[in-house]
């Protein structure tokens, strides 16, 4: 078995020898951002941890990005370019970036600029105090809109009220692991990746950074409001059974209410004498009933559509291109 693996390594040109740092950045339409992204990662770097690799996930972009990725991997063999088959998303690019990166670290930082590189070099101190995940915090963000903040800003301290582990508020995907968190994070087998919550529920040893976050550097946000709402929901209901339980509280509290119903109708029934003409109290009863019980369904359906996700057991990403492949010379 040794040997076996001894050969497939030796036939993987690129696994050559382990960098001490590796940098995943997820890739979705961010021409205008990449070439000063790359130079400003490589100035980054060159004094912290000179001996790098740069994991580029390229999350099906249909702009110029392939074509910058292309040309600067083959200037840079420190650059690893995996080309995804179409969109997967952000957390898919974050998946595969962290599976494929080989650092005895892995850093994980947006491509738009708004977690700048420069804070690397913190994250990296850190790791070398002996942290072992490193999460950057944004104080501030710019550049965004009140509602989106305001949105963004509740749902964190929601999800960390009812979340059964430990969530970071304010805290992204920039962040650093070390090599036995990244791989603990590999040997998870769930396909609904709310990374962020992943990693805190692993554990091991955690500090926060504090950063900045700066406005986007170009290009319009990849994250319109509906692909923001659906990461709510996978973070909320990876971590979270609250809404599963809410459902069997509010079936108590309307079975307590019709109950009480049923007794006032019959002791105006036995007592009474005329009972109420009662057109107005069916239909409240018809249409609130109604509504709990969609709103029931919607919450188990948003649960039986994550187990369906998971048992259907697709992979998360298909690859289409991988520089490291390219280069390797064919058997
Ligand atoms: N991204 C991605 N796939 C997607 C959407 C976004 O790989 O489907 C990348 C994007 O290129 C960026 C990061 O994920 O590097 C975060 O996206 P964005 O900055 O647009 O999100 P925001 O900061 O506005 O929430
Ligand atoms: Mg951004």
């Amino acid at each position: 078995m040794a040997s076996n693996e001894l050969g497939s390594a030796n036939a993987n040109a690129a696994a050559a020898a382990v960098p001490e740092l590796s940098v995943v950045v997820p890739i979705f339409n961010e021409g205008a951002v990449l070439p000063e992204l790359l130079q400003r990662l490589a100035a980054a770097l060159a004094t912290t941890a000179p001996d790098y690799e740069l994991v580029l996930v390229d999350d099906g972009s249909v702009d110029e990005s392939p074509a910058i990725l292309l040309g600067a991997a083959e200037r840079d063999s420190r650059l690893r370019v995996l080309r995804f088959s179409r969109n997967f998303g952000h957390q898919a690019a974050v998946t595969a970036g962290i599976e494929h990166a080989r650092g005895r670290a892995v850093v994980v930082i947006d491509a738009d600029l708004q977690d700048p590189p420069e804070v690397i070099p913190e994250l990296v101190a850190a790791w070398r105090q002996g942290y072992e995940v490193v999460s950057a915090v944004r104080t501030e963000r710019p550049g965004e809109s009140a509602l989106r903040l305001l949105l963004i800003r509740t749902f964190y301290r929601v999800l960390k009220r009812i979340a059964s582990v430990d969530m970071t508020p304010d805290a992204g995907d920039f962040r650093l692991l070390d090599r036995r968190v990244a791989d603990a994070l590999n040997r998870l087998p769930e396909r609904n990746r709310y990374v962020r919550g992943l990693v805190r529920w692993l554990g091991f040893r955690h500090v926060e950074v504090r950063y900045k976050r700066a406005e986007r550097f170009a290009g319009e946000t990849k994250y319109p409001y509906a692909k923001l709402v659906r990461l709510a929901l996978d973070g909320v209901t990876a971590f979270s059974n609250l809404p599963l339980q809410l459902v069997t509280w509010m079936g108590f509290a309307v079975f307590g209410l019709s109950l009480l119903l049923v007794v006032y109708g019959l002791l105006g029934r036995l007592f009474g004498g005329q009972t109420p003409a009662g057109w107005t109290s069916v239909f409240v009863a018809v249409a609130f009933l109604s509504g709990v019980q969609l709103v029931a369904l919607g919450i188990l359906g948003a649960y039986v559509s994550r187990i369906f996700e998971e048992v259907k057991g697709r992979p998360l990403y298909v690859i289409a291109f991988d520089s490291a492949r390219a280069r390797a010379p064919r058997p």
